[in-house]
């Protein structure tokens, strides 16, 4: 297929042509009717498949369809990355992605300081890109509001378990609206994460690549 034939929206297309991107990865061409439908995904994809756009342009198409009515903006899209340089990747492609798009996102991980992630936060956000345990030094001092979160993507799930972040992943979604779609991204698959993956997926769309 041609990227023009998803269904997505046309700054999106736009944002893609303009990056050179002619067809779809076979992960993007599997995973983002399946997403733009609002089912939940489970895709074993590694980094250098094209992954990251095969979840950012449904989630940029679906938050448009809906515009969030309530000022400051609150988070409607929380994507979980396990160190710091991956959650930096994401937000440069939601950036990227999303440049014709009026929704407004921003990163948070440890090692730097709160005050500026909590400005942005202050300032409205539609998508927030974080690592687990900084994420939840903000919940902590209830700087971020996790209540109008309607998808959650975990990025790199086997990573993220490796790197003990299991017990926080699992906080983090006790504080998310049940109501939500959900995408789990694993370059490889244990019963951990298989476990992790039945507790957080509904009926998930399987994408293998
Ligand atoms: P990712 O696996 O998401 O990290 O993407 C790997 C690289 O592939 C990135 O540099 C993207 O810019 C590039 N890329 C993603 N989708 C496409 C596409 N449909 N056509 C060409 N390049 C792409």
């Amino acid at each position: 297929p041609a990227f023009a034939d998803l269904g997505l929206a046309q700054p999106l297309l736009r944002a893609v042509s303009e990056a050179g991107y002619v067809h779809p990865t076979p992960i993007q061409a599997q995973a983002i009717p399946l997403l733009l439908a609002g089912g939940d995904l489970l895709a074993a994809a590694q980094t250098g498949t094209g992954k990251t756009a095969g979840f950012t342009l449904p989630i940029l198409h679906r938050l448009l369809e809906k515009q969030a009515p309530r000022r400051p903006r609150r988070p409607r899209c929380l994507i979980l990355a396990p160190t710091r340089e991956l959650a930096a990747q994401v937000l440069e492609s939601v950036e990227g992605y999303g440049k014709y798009v009026p929704l407004k996102a921003t990163v948070m991980f440890g090692g730097v300081g709160l005050n500026p992630q909590v400005r942005a936060l202050a300032a409205g956000v539609d998508i927030l890109v974080a690592t687990p345990g900084r994420l939840l030094d903000h919940c902590g001092q209830n700087t971020v509001d996790l209540s109008a979160v309607e998808i959650f993507v975990l990025d790199e799930a086997d990573r993220m378990l490796d790197m003990g972040f299991i017990r926080d992943i699992r906080r983090i979604l006790g504080l998310l609206p049940k109501q939500r779609q959900n995408m789990l991204f694993s370059a490889t698959f244990s019963d951990e994460i298989r476990t992790l993956a039945d507790g957080l997926l509904n009926n998930p769309g399987y994408v293998e690549v």
